[in-house]
């Protein structure tokens, strides 16, 4: 058994029998004093995972951190289930597919065919070195990557088969070890092990609320009306008026709202000001576009030219002149900003100058 490696990549069955291999079963690792470092260790693969986006690795000597490694994996896990958040589940399981293709870039061929067998993807090596794996595995993977070295044009693709050198290899590997946490999570926790979790729980909670807080357009204040672009001015007030909105005005409203932090309850309050509003079909409408019907992101707000396109660019005003304005959000943060430089500015002395 190489330990090396389960603690390098604790998803693999090597890294289970391990465990199993040193008696270290769930109830220990949530109430032995013995296992306390693997659980300070798998919260703090959670905070990394918010704040970093990759869970970090130090190379470890000795088989007993190797295990604590390995074991602070399913209480990260745990962690992340119990709080049940779509964003948490994400970034960790980026987190930590990340961490996977950095150490597997280097690993040996071996190592590699392994990890890749357990994350489903059947590959090979060939003659010349690199990694050859099937087709409909490298679409599925390779798909979401944008970037010009992915399109299908510049892949080496023979007989149903491609072939990429390791870090490529590594890179599709991420997409999967990706998925498959997104797809495992939440485990189911058995409730009378939640107590023993709840103060980690809570920790990442309010981490949790913090990173969303900064990741929001306005620190999580809601919407200021006074820096909204004119577009978005003039629909909120076509909305109040009673007139019909087209489909793409409501979905710019849900969508810039949404990505300002607000969420179903305040967006419908806005909708709510219409004469002849009627929650019962704003409802399905709103959570459609939101993703909470699906479970998933939700959509993105416009960006100026499809608002253009779609005929919502109502009374531009002179910043959305200017060359770079390109979004809508774009021109709600710069006046969030001008006002926090202006606040920032000392008084003009009313004298003048002595
Ligand atoms: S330029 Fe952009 S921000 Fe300004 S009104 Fe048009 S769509 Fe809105």
């Amino acid at each position: 058994m190489d330990t090396k490696r389960a603690a390098r990549y604790p998803f693999l069955k090597e890294s289970a029998e391990f465990a199993e291999k040193n008696s270290a079963d769930l109830e220990s690792l949530l109430t032995s004093e013995s296992y306390a470092p693997a659980r300070v260790r798998g919260r703090e693969r959670v905070l990394q995972a918010l704040e970093n986006y990759e869970v970090s690795y130090v190379e470890l000597m000795t088989d007993y951190d190797r295990l604590i490694e390995v074991m602070s994996y399913p209480y990260a896990r745990m962690i992340v289930s119990l709080i049940g958040d779509r964003f948490l589940t994400k970034r960790y399981a980026l987190a930590e597919a990340v961490r996977m293709n950095e150490l597997l870039n280097k690993e040996d061929r071996e190592t590699v065919l392994m990890v890749s067998e357990e994350l489903g993807v059947s590959s090979a090596v060939a003659r010349d070195g690199t990694i050859h794996m099937n087709f409909p595995d490298f679409l599925r993977l390779a798909s979401r990557l944008n970037s010009v070295e992915w399109k299908l044009i510049n892949s080496d693709i023979h007989h149903g088969v491609v072939y990429l050198p390791q870090d490529k290899f590594s890179r599709l590997m991420q997409n999967a070890l990706q998925d498959k946490i997104e797809s495992e999570l939440p485990l189911m926790t058995p409730d009378e092990y939640k107590g023993y979790l709840a103060g980690d729980v809570t920790a990442v909670t309010m981490a949790l609320a913090d990173t969303k807080m900064k990741m929001s357009p306005t620190n999580g204040e809601g919407m200021k009306t006074e820096f909204l672009p004119p577009c978005l001015v003039h629909i909120l007030e076509m909305s109040r008026n009673g007139l019909n909105l087209p489909h793409s005005a409501r979905f710019a409203v849900v969508t810039f709202l949404k990505a300002l932090g607000l969420g179903y309850e305040d967006i419908i309050k806005v909708f709510a000001e219409s004469p002849d509003f009627d929650e019962s079909k704003s409802e399905y409408q709103i959570k459609h576009i939101m993703g909470e019907l699906s479970g998933g992101e939700g959509y993105s707000p416009p960006e100026c030219k499809t608002m253009k396109t779609n005929g919502l660019c109502y009374n531009p005003d002179k910043l959305c002149e200017q060359e770079w304005m390109n979004h809508p959000l774009k021109y709600y943060r710069t006046k969030v900003k001008d006002k926090e430089r202006n606040a920032q500015r000392p008084p003009e002395n009313p004298a003048g100058p002595q």
